[in-house]
């Protein structure tokens, strides 16, 4: 049993109906409850308010389960990754971007991609796992244990994996996030990012919170996005759109600016058709390495060409500064060398 993989209401569930099968106050309920997420604890050893004994049966009923640290590099502007290991020996990065009084957190949700964008890193990694609720909450929970000044103010998920592919711990996630007895995180302050997964859309259209939606997009017409991106081929551009329309909160496009593939004149007239309907925000990333080779950056002046194109057809575009380069930090950059040279290994120790 591990609490950190129940939302708040269970978690209080499990710990009352432990108090009282302990013969406890019920007011303890509370008291334990708090430190899963609010005031986090790293062990239960460690809440001095609790008698020693209960102390000790916590920590043998019910154990708190922590992500181990690999390494943290910090970057020269201020940017942090974080290499987690997992209890299998998976390992995953969260990259935590400050900026004024802003702390924005980058979390994982798979270990690796299944979907293979080109442009992309963890794509060539492949799929190694979905990640648990206590594996992606744990994310900001380490954080604010390690430092609790470093207490992430905004949460996307645009770490590692697609997170409408691993629906049920991110949906049980987003609940602990928000929530007033898990971290207390604004809705409008955590976004989930997708290449544009219909029914996980839909999932998060259901939910009665104001979380934000980031798509994806990358080229705004079927032809050429099928050429970065094959999950195309399942969910055509034509058909998020639709459901971006559908999901009734403003949404952010996600466009990485690749030379020649799409950051043509007619790419941007294409995209403002696309997202003036919609009011959608288009956020365009400069392209950084780590996908396929071959792929070129679009250079910076023909980006500021590409936003104001956008702009004067009446979209909001901005260019999005790259942060953490230095340490490989940036968006679509995570990637475990680790695991790519463990596979090397087995491979070339496997006979034939
Ligand atoms: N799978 C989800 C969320 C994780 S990717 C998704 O794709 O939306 C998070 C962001 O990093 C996405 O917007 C993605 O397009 C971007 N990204 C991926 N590779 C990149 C690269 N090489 N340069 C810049 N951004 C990249
Ligand atoms: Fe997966 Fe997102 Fe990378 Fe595409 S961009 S391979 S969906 S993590």
């Amino acid at each position: 049993m591990n609490l950190l993989d129940l939302d708040p209401a269970g978690a209080e569930k499990t710990i009352g109906a432990w108090v009282s099968a302990h013969g406890l106050p019920r007011y303890r309920t509370e008291q334990i409850a708090r430190r899963l997420w609010q005031q986090p604890v790293g062990a239960w050893r460690d809440v001095s308010d609790l008698p020693a004994t209960l102390r000790e049966a916590l920590d043998r009923d019910l154990p708190i389960v922590r992500l181990e640290v690999q390494s943290m590099e910090l970057s020269s502007d201020g940017t942090k990754k974080f290499l987690w290991r997992l209890a299998d020996g998976e390992m995953i990065e969260s990259v935590l971007i400050p900026s004024g009084t802003r702390r924005t957190l980058c979390i994982s949700s798979q270990a690796g991609c299944a979907l293979g964008c080109v442009f992309c890193a963890t794509g060539r990694m492949g799929f190694r796992r979905n990640l648990t609720v206590a594996e992606i909450a744990g994310q900001v929970r380490e954080i604010v244990l390690r430092d609790p000044t470093d207490r992430p103010t905004n949460i996307v998920f645009m770490g590692m994996g697609e997170p409408l592919l691993n629906w049920p711990a991110v949906d049980t996630t987003l609940t602990i996030l928000n929530h007033e007895q898990g971290f207390g995180i604004g809705a409008r302050h955590i976004t989930v990012s997708t290449v544009g997964i219909i029914p996980g859309m839909e999932r998060l259209r259901a939910r009665p919170e104001q979380f934000r939606l980031a798509i994806s997009l990358h080229s705004p017409n079927p032809a050429s996005r099928i050429g970065l991106m094959p999950v195309e081929k399942k969910y055509a551009l034509g058909d998020v759109i639709a459901e971006a329309r559908r999901f009734g909160r403003r949404v952010t496009f996600e466009y990485v600016m690749i030379a020649g593939r799409n950051d043509s004149d007619g790419d941007a007239d294409q995209l403002a058709r696309l997202a003036r309907p919609l009011a959608a925000h288009v956020n365009l990333l400069p392209l950084h390495p780590g996908g396929a080779p071959g792929l070129t950056p679009t250079s910076g002046n023909r980006i500021r060409i590409f936003a104001e194109r956008l702009r004067e057809a009446g979209v909001e575009a901005v260019v999005r500064r790259s942060r953490g380069l230095d340490i490989n930090a940036a968006c679509g950059q995570l990637y475990v060398e680790m695991a790519e040279k463990r596979r090397r290994t087995e491979s070339a120790a496997s006979p034939g």
